[in-house]
């Protein structure tokens, strides 16, 4: 953990809003859903795509993609994919209803639509499901939304929901994605795609799409992991997939 974590740790110990879990329940082997209740949520400002960082255990904080928030209620939700040994799985599988829940935001990171739009598509990965929710909750109502999410093959129930394909993974991240991608009807006009996930998988999907001919200012890209680690990551995020 390095010096710069640690007080981002010690200020979400200490400054973070506070909540408590409200419902905390696995709808696929490795998704969970959270539920969050607290005063603190009431006051909060959210857009679709923003982020929020959750305190998941000494000092360490981990991104994640609320669905939706409802502060008359003071309840907001996110979708966590529940992968190894990590410090967000042993984090959540020791938590139970009314446990204390820390969390710093929200903040913005994906763009959400900004106008009615002809049509949005949406690639990612389990991590993103959380994302997908909140957009597809944003568009105007029967905007086309098409698109993938890949899953382990267990995890595809998790996915059941979003009226977005469901890809198996079968020996890599991405391939499946890419094909959809490539074999997609995509309706007439300028349309938005929303690519994330794993950052190679988020590289050839840009490649994919731009090779279809959609322009790059019709692409919102957000990596949100990378089998590589996290520089990996946000090496990406500052060059090839800024272009
Ligand atoms: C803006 C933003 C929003 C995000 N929103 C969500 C969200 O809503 N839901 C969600 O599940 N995730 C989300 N993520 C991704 C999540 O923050 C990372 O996956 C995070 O690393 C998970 O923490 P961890 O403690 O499980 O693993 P870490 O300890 O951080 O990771 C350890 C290693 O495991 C690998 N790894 C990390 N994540 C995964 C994964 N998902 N699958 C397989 N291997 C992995 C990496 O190689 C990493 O180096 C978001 C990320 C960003 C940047």
């Amino acid at each position: 953990v390095s010096f710069v974590e640690r007080i981002r740790g010690a200020a979400a110990r200490t400054l973070g809003r506070a909540a408590r879990v409200l419902e905390i329940r696995s709808i696929s082997p490795h998704v969970v859903r959270l539920r969050v209740q607290g005063a603190a949520v009431r006051r909060l400002v959210f857009a679709p795509g923003d982020k929020i960082k959750l305190h998941v255990g000494d000092g360490q904080l981990r991104s994640f993609t609320p669905t939706a928030v409802d502060p008359s209620a003071g309840v907001f939700e996110i979708v966590v994919h529940v992968h190894g040994d990590s410090p967000t799985a042993r984090w959540l599988a020791a938590r139970q209803a009314d446990d204390e829940v820390r969390f710093l935001g929200p903040a913005s990171s994906v763009q959400g639509p900004r106008a009615p739009l002809p049509w949005a598509a949406f690639y990612g990965d389990e991590t993103t499901i959380g994302l997908a929710e909140a957009l597809a909750a944003a568009l105007a109502d029967g905007t086309p939304w098409l698109g993938a999410i890949e899953t382990r093959p267990e995890d595809a129930i998790a996915v059941a929901h979003l009226s977005l394909r469901s890809v198996v993974r079968t020996e890599s991240h991405g391939p499946g994605l890419v094909a959809h991608l490539q074999g997609a009807t995509l309706p007439p006009g300028p349309g938005v795609v929303w690519l994330s996930g794993e950052a190679s998988s988020v590289l050839a999907l840009r490649e994919s799409a731009l090779a279809r001919g959609i322009p790059r200012d019709r692409l919102c890209i957000k990596p949100y992991w990378s089998l590589a680690g996290t520089a990996h990551r946000k090496r990406l995020e500052r060059t090839t997939l800024r272009a």
